[in-house]
């Protein structure tokens, strides 16, 4: 096979955004073309350098290279006996070229996905075409963000079209009210695993719905219900097109739960009674919940609810009120909105949330959904998140890593290569972190004067440097560290003690209180006691994500407890030997010991009366952490150089966080615990 040819195998399976071998190779084809577009490998590809392709030692790389992607493919099973799996979420984070995603729970599914692949498991993941994906963030004067949607070629991106043997596109059709929506559907190779992605622009289809399933988390509530049709109803009648017949439905988040609704058409339409129907259902879905704020949870008003059902209503031959009731914590409320979780809960045969606090959380959250049991006996349990090692980790820090401790899947599956931290040096473990930092500071003083938000940057690539990107939701409280400006300006004040902070992250579009909040700290940035030491880097994604999480020291995570469900982007930092320092929120209570991080305030409790005295709770034990702990243990260095007490924390964080908290653990928890059908249908009580 030709160089070219491997390449552009290489290039048309997402394995290389988790390979860096396979990413130096586009990178070397046309570094500059590689980068501007993302670091997109098609880029690359369309305008590689022609000395280079014809380069012995390049082909002999390339074929390396592709050995490995053919040897990752026929790899045995690691689960052989784990049932087919269909997979539905509403947004994937795979890569920064693909904008498919707006946070935590895309990235999650990405994750969850790609380490699906990993295991080898029979897998199959469905979500959306989202053409013009979430936006693009980028500011005006005033540091108020903006948003545009750049759109996705699909020609440019490793996008197929899905067709039948005549090579026409497979579509199926979903009603919206009475109106008919015909879908065809994109897949992307993810290692293993495909995922197909389902795509209302179709000729013939009305001009208005042909972008549907192009903009995520935008429009009004009739836009979000039809691509939640589009999503549960569509996907599955797509798998049956494609003649996959998944064991277990895994519905990550409710989004698209009415693919339970289909489902139960399909027993209906082979005979079953409802019960049996329903019983069917459950003992084949399972259902993820990710957050306790109100606001994730969509519910739709009865009356938009049962218009745009209609023609659905006519197929399942269900009356309105049945299938209202599936939403409803009381079937008999007519007044009671549908709830795309409560529908989740009622029709599965397991449900789970992403931290031991938050299925504790969720138990109290949906009790009244089962007003005969005690809380404890809330049919809802956890299986904490964790994160795709090979994408999260850093090139530099792979190459570290192998280097000391070896390469191959035991990084990915075994907690003893990370036991073996214990064989490296204090010397090299403070050289890997002072590299990575460096690394970063130099990554932002490169960005930074391409920004729109015009900034001062003078970072020091010895100083201590702390990290906060996340979604700008306001409950994740990004402006904390400045609650008090005076005590801020005498952190940042300390000559022998140098402190300096990245942020980075999007506010929702709609939502101007987190607007405000990114705006609150450019302006404070400008403050002379923080200019050039407060950063903000626009465009949050998974290439800033993945350089903070390996460049920073500390981890800063200060949530308004307990609305974090897990939180992801602090596991991240562990393998780079960064810290974290955050309340004991989401998966840290799990994570924590004592020794590999800290935590911020009390142990976990239900939310204050009053946020405003939580804040200011919080806010001084971050201060009073920081002044006397965190500091003086990075700057509190012996006769050589070393900050030796650092560096023990360091090393704990090491070998007690990458793994327990890796994607490739929890994927196997969800085998082991949530996909097996080990476990009777749980419900007996749902209403009638
Ligand atoms: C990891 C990650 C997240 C999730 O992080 P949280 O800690 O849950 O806020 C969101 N966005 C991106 C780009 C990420 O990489």
């Amino acid at each position: 096979m030709s160089t070219l040819l491997q390449l552009e195998t290489i290039a048309a399976n997402l394995w290389w955004s988790w390979n860096p071998d396979a990413q130096d190779l586009f990178y070397r084809l046309n570094a500059e073309a590689f980068r501007a577009a993302g670091n997109n490998p098609y880029a690359a590809l369309r305008s590689a350098d022609a000395t280079v392709l014809a380069d012995p030692d390049f082909a002999r790389d390339v074929e390396a290279v592709y050995a490995a992607f053919r040897r990752y493919l026929s790899a045995p099973s690691r689960r052989a006996d784990a049932p087919q799996i269909g997979y539905f979420c509403m947004e994937f984070g795979l890569h920064e070229s693909l904008p498919l995603y707006a946070g935590g729970l895309g990235v999650l599914a990405g994750d969850h996905t790609k380490a699906a692949s990993d295991l080898g498991l029979p897998f199959t993941a469905i979500g959306l075409f989202l053409k013009d994906g979430y936006f693009k963030q980028h500011f005006d004067e005033h540091g108020w963000q903006q948003a545009t949607y750049p759109s996705l070629d699909p020609d440019d991106h490793p996008f197929t079209l899905v067709t039948d043997a005549q090579g026409e596109a497979v579509t199926v059709t979903v009603h919206l009210g009475e109106q008919p929506l015909r879908l065809r559907a994109w897949r992307l190779d993810v290692g293993r695993v495909p995922l197909y992605l389902l795509d209302a622009d179709v000729d013939g289809n009305p001009a208005e719905l042909r972008s549907l399933t192009h903009k995520l988390y935008q429009g009004d509530r009739l836009m979000r219900l039809q691509q939640e049709i589009v999503l549960g109803i569509g996907g599955l009648r797509m798998l049956r097109a494609l003649g996959v017949e998944p064991e277990v439905y895994h519905l990550n988040e409710g989004h698209c739960a009415f693919l339970m609704f289909e489902l139960l058409r399909e027993r209906l339409a082979a005979g079953d009674h409802r019960a049996e129907a329903e019983a069917w259902v459950q003992r084949h879905c399972v259902f993820t919940t990710h957050t306790p704020v109100a606001a994730g949870h969509d519910r739709f008003v009865p009356a938009l609810f049962t218009d745009q059902m209609a023609g659905f209503r006519e197929q399942i031959g269900l009356t309105e009120q049945q299938l209202l009731a599936y939403g409803r914590i009381d079937p008999n409320d007519r007044g009671e909105s549908f709830t795309m979780t409560v529908l989740g809960l009622k029709l599965s045969r397991k449900a789970n949330g992403v931290s031991a606090l938050n299925g504790e959380v969720a138990r109290r959250q949906w009790h009244h959904l089962y007003p005969d049991r005690p809380l404890d006996e809330v049919p809802i349990d956890h299986v904490t998140n964790g994160t795709h090692l090979p994408t999260w980790t850093a090139p530099a820090a792979r190459a570290f890593l192998k280097n000391h401790l070896g390469n191959g899947d035991a990084f990915v599956f075994e907690q003893d290569f990370w036991n073996a931290i214990d064989n490296i040096t204090d010397e090299d473990l403070w050289a890997y972190r002072c590299l990575l930092r460096r690394r970063l500071i130099d990554f932002i003083r490169e960005r930074a004067p391409q920004q729109s938000l015009a900034q001062d940057v003078a970072l020091d690539p010895d100083a201590l440097t702390i990290g906060f990107a996340r979604r700008f939701a306001t409950y994740k409280r990004a402006t904390l560290l400045f609650q008090d400006l005076e005590r801020a300006r005498r952190l940042f004040g300390h000559l022998d003690r140098p402190v300096q902070v990245v942020f980075a992250g999007k506010a929702h579009p709609a939502d101007n209180g987190g607007k405000r909040f990114i705006q609150l700290i450019y302006e404070t940035a400008k403050d002379a006691a923080f200019r050039g030491k407060v950063i903000f880097l626009e465009n949050y994604n998974m290439e800033i994500g993945r350089m903070l999480v390996s460049g920073c020291d500390v981890w800063l995570n200060n949530p308004r407890r307990p609305l974090e469900a897990s939180g992801t982007s602090g596991q991240k930092v562990a393998a780079h030997g960064g810290m974290n320092l955050s309340v004991l929120d989401g998966w840290w209570p799990e994570g924590y010991d004592g020794r590999n991080g800290w935590a911020i305030g009390h142990a976990p409790t239900g939310l204050h009366e009053d946020p405003a005295t939580q804040d200011h709770d919080d806010a001084l034990a971050l201060y009073d952490l920081l002044e006397q702990d965190v500091l003086p243990a990075f700057y509190n260095r012996d006769a050589d150089g070393l900050p030796r007490g650092w560096i023990d924390r360091m090393r704990r964080a090491m070998k007690t966080l990458p793994y327990p908290f890796s994607a490739g653990r929890m994927v196997i928890d969800y085998v082991e615990q949530i996909y097996r059908a080990t476990h009777p249908a749980r419900r007996e009580d749902l209403a009638a």
